[in-house]
């Protein structure tokens, strides 16, 4: 995609998909408004890179919509030198946001394949400094480097992992989308002592969290078909 369509298309996605509906955070606006989120999606589509909505990548997975990366970084009141844990690397576009607002990111993914993509593509953007890809199952966080003062999770988990809880610093804030298959509530989870505070976000459509502290990757076998075709571009 051509560079200056690219930034036009840019501008337009922040003014129309992101600030017309409350996304207000000037970080997260200027982070989304500079990356060049045509990097972070196949070849075949980057045409549709700016579209209000996720897009297929490799390995069966999405690329969240605009709106979603927005809301979610928003919710998490990231800031630089801020110490966060992303669940769900895909494409490397949400921790390239974060990234570039200043933050250091631990991202994990299970797709050894994905990681390696989205490892390339931080590095092309000198972003590697600030992200460091590990492949392994994220649903039960990342002991060794708790805890984290945001915890973005960025697949569609059954229930909110009580080891995800326990990773969270005081204050911290843990973003999740929680609920069955093709239908979750985006939560927001913040840590005050021993008690969590949760508020709901409302609905979205995320692809699932397969792990020991979520989704059985058998379960989701069996009803991919159901809610698979919900997504833009989806395939089964
Ligand atoms: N944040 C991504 C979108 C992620 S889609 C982006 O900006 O493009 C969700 C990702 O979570 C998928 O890549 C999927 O493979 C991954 N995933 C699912 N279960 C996981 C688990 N238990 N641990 C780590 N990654 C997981």
């Amino acid at each position: 995609m051509d560079p200056e369509r690219a930034r036009q298309l840019r501008v337009e996605m922040v003014d129309r998909q992101l600030r017309a509906r409350g996304i207000s955070d000037e970080g997260v606006l200027a982070a989304m408004g500079e990356l060049p989120r045509e990097l972070f999606v196949p070849a075949e589509v980057d045409d549709d890179a700016y579209l209000d909505g996720a897009l297929p990548i490799a390995s069966g997975q999405t690329i969240s919509q605009p709106y979603i990366v927005g809301l979610m970084t928003q919710l998490l009141e990231p800031h630089p030198g801020m110490r966060v844990l992303e669940i769900g690397t895909g494409s490397g576009y949400q921790a390239a946001i974060l990234a570039w607002i200043g933050c250091s990111v631990v991202s994990i993914e299970r797709h050894a394949e994905l990681a390696a993509t989205a490892q390339a593509r931080l590095d092309g953007l000198s972003l590697t400094d600030r992200v460091r890809i590990e492949v392994a199952d994220g649903s039960l966080g990342r002991s060794s480097e708790a805890p984290f003062e945001g915890i973005l999770v960025a697949a569609a988990a059954p229930r909110i992992p009580d080891t995800l809880r326990g990773q969270l610093a005081d204050g911290g804030r843990l973003v999740i989308p929680v609920g069955p298959l093709g239908a979750q509530e985006l939560i927001l989870v913040t840590r005050r002592g021993e008690d969590f505070e949760e508020r709901q976000f409302g609905g979205c459509v995320f692809v699932p969290l397969v792990g020991a502290e979520a989704y059985a990757e058998e379960a989701v076998l069996r009803s991919r078909g159901r809610w698979f075709g919900r997504f833009r571009g989806g395939r089964p």
